[in-house]
């Protein structure tokens, strides 16, 4: 497991989206400059701590919200303090999450030119109306136009994020945006099944019957006919929600599901580093306040024991269409899967959803379909 990761958290949108349960500020233009320079300080503070004891950084991901909220001279600016401070592996994966309408004019150049290598776009429908009631604030030429500003910008590795099984949604409206994307050529796809969370906007209309979703049956055509369009077009799934063309397959979120190491900057980020997982506070005012008095930043910290950390290693590697090494797994936690599982696995492998290949674990086309209730039986 050589891979580290380093990720950015900027957790600001234009507005919230109506499904959007994550940590995200609407409107907070006034502490936008105040957050950059408090993720800034935490990045030199891990820079001395960890000063040559790590290895190089193999990606780099600037998350949200909407990164590109910033200012691109903001966001330059943090990526070259990082490639200053840590060690950097030759063609690391350096990503950045952009919404359209929020990046103009020659701002993906100034991106670009930092050293960013690839764009992942929050593009979600390529229908207006879809797009309206997701509370979107983009539109369809918004999405496309950031995909043509992204190309002129040097851009040769995008990411699409797409949301399938929207209310009212019909399997052909789906192919449609299928399609439409495709013809925009990106390199990479994540599709995501729209779930409703607690609390959102979503959540309050289905518990008034205001909201319609599409069927088990319907969304399981919808996925039917991504499998067979996407590979007719070259790409291949790789993971639950993610496709790619070859060799175009996210490093950053491989490293994740093969549970390696990771060090996150940002209000609400994610570490996982010496078997310890550690969340820095999910408020960004307090966040920049405790790094500007130089106090804890951490709002959780767990030392993972051995089987904890070979369970989640077993469920995030499933997510992965190679699945697991059982001699690897083995290896790097002295757990045998089989034997740890025993009947529960055995069950799961008569029933069609598991299959061991060559020595790896992996679900099958089944199993792909029924993925949360493989993953509950194991975790
Ligand atoms: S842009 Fe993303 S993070 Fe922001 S509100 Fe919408 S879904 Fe949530």
């Amino acid at each position: 497991m050589n891979s580290l990761g380093l990720y950015f958290h900027i957790p600001f949108c234009l507005r919230k989206c109506s499904y959007c349960s994550f940590y995200s500020l609407a409107g907070r233009t006034d502490i936008h400059q105040r957050y950059a320079e408090a993720i800034s300080r935490q990045l030199l503070l891990y820079a001395k701590k960890y000063q040559n004891k790590l290895r190089p950084l193999t990606s780099i991901f600037f998350g949200g919200g909407t990164p590109t909220l910033l200012p691109p001279q903001t966001l330059s600016r943090l990526l070259v303090e990082c490639l200053e401070q840590f060690a950097v592996a030759n063609q690391a994966e350096i990503s950045i999450e952009v919404n359209p309408a929020t990046v103009a004019g020659n701002s993906l150049a100034i991106l670009r030119q930092a050293g960013f290598n690839r764009l992942s776009i929050g593009v979600q429908s390529l229908h207006d109306k879809e797009l309206r009631q997701l509370g979107r604030p983009h539109t369809v030429a918004d999405a496309v136009e950031t995909v043509q500003l992204a190309r002129r910008a040097g851009f040769e590795n995008i990411n699409l994020d797409l949301m399938y099984g929207l209310p009212g949604q019909k399997l052909q409206s789906w192919q449609r945006t299928l399609e439409d994307a495709l013809e925009l050529e990106p390199t990479h796809l994540s599709l995501y099944e729209l779930t409703i969370e607690e609390g959102t906007p979503f959540a309050f209309l289905e518990e008034q019957g205001q909201l319609v979703l599409p069927t088990e049956d319907t969304v399981l055509l919808m996925l039917e006919e991504t499998q067979q369009a996407l590979q007719q077009a070259d790409f291949q799934r790789y993971e639950i929600s993610n496709y790619a063309q070859p060799g175009y397959q996210c490093q950053h979120n491989i490293n994740y599901w093969q549970n390696g190491e990771y060090l996150g900057l940002g209000a609400g980020a994610v570490a996982f580093f010496n078997k310890t997982r550690c969340t820095v506070i999910a408020d960004a005012e307090q966040y920049c306040e405790r790094l500007e008095h130089e106090e804890e930043l951490w709002q959780d910290r767990e030392k993972l024991g051995q089987e904890a950390a070979f369970r989640e290693t077993v469920i995030m590697g499933l997510r992965m269409t190679a699945g697991i090494s059982l001699t690897g797994i083995t290896e790097r936690f002295g757990i045998n899967t089989e034997a740890y599982y025993g009947e529960t696995l055995h069950r799961l492998i008569r029933q069609g959803m598991l299959h061991i290949v060559q020595d790896r674990l992996r679900l099958t086309a089944q199993g792909f379909l029924f993925a949360n209730a493989v993953m509950a039986e194991l975790v």
